[in-house]
């Protein structure tokens, strides 16, 4: 497995079919179910690990988030990776920048309200990964619900020539969505962020039972999920316009909840 420190490392590759996988870091099974598709799917994988400094606020986690580099870079190798690039942020963001993606007016709220600026910088970072690594096709997990519709627009109308492919969410043993930032929780609070699939749950088990109507299927989740901070429970078609009722195969339950000072998303594509 090659790693490339820089740009310059990244674009001596010589490889064709690629399949690649954009990551923070703190690899964890949701990461590897992304990398194992990409590598079924493609000739050579590359996967990403930069904690892009343009998509945090000032008051988030940035300095905190975790870096396990080590362990991420076997975690790779063991998957099959063809090459890692792992750039500093100097090297991607050389000069001061002139030119800024704007997310699409109507997939903003949500995140967007949360984070103020956050997807201007994810447009900008994954552009430029894009525009490096050259790639065929693209995994985005759907755990980032919104991330993913975003990213999705912003391919379709620059015309880039990349195929994204969504990937289910992944979850632990105890239903918790996995994600980099779950490690930031005591036993004490994981247990109460276990309310958030179990709300998801309960929502899908009533769907199935026949509940379309949006605000019987919302009180069912908020119900479940208070006393939590819920920072939103919506549902939404996928475009992220608010329904009333379940539209099948094109709905969307978003989640939102604060959990301590840890914020934790979930979702459920209906
Ligand atoms: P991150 O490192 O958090 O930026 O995530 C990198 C990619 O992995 C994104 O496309 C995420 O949506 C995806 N991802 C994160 N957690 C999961 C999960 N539990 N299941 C599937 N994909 C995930």
């Amino acid at each position: 497995m090659q790693i490339c420190k820089t740009p310059v490392d990244l674009q001596a590759l010589k490889a064709q079919n690629i399949g690649f996988v954009p990551t923070m870091g703190a690899l964890h099974a949701g990461h590897l179910s992304l990398i194992e598709r990409a590598r079924a799917e493609n000739d050579f994988v590359i996967v990403s690990i930069f904690v892009n400094p343009t998509q945090f606020g000032a008051n988030e986690d940035f300095s905190t988030y975790p870096h396990p580099l080590e362990k991420d870079l076997e975690l790779c190798a063991k998957a099959g990776v063809g090459a890692v690039f792992t750039p500093q942020a100097d090297s991607l963001y050389p000069f001061k920048e002139a030119i800024s993606l704007n997310p699409p007016k109507d997939l903003l709220g949500f995140e967007a309200d949360l984070r103020p600026g956050h997807f201007n910088g994810v447009l900008q970072v994954v552009l430029k990964l894009f525009n490096l690594v050259r790639p065929t096709k693209a995994y985005f997990g759907q755990k980032d619900a919104q991330q993913l519709l975003i990213i999705q627009r912003m391919v379709q109308d620059l015309f880039l020539p990349v195929e994204i492919v969504p990937c289910p969410i992944l979850r632990d043993f105890d239903g918790l969505a996995l994600s980099s930032r779950n490690v930031y929780l005591s036993p004490e609070q994981r247990q109460l962020a276990l309310k958030i699939p179990k709300a998801l749950n309960t929502i899908h088990e009533a769907y199935k039972a026949g509940i379309t109507q949006g605000t019987n299927l919302l009180a069912l989740g908020q119900e479940i999920l208070s006393p939590l901070e819920v920072q939103y429970l919506s549902l939404v078609n996928r475009q992220l316009i608010p329904l009333e009722h379940i539209e099948p195969n094109n709905s969307l339950i978003l989640v939102a909840v604060r959990v301590g000072t840890t914020r934790l998303l979930d979702n459920l594509w209906l």
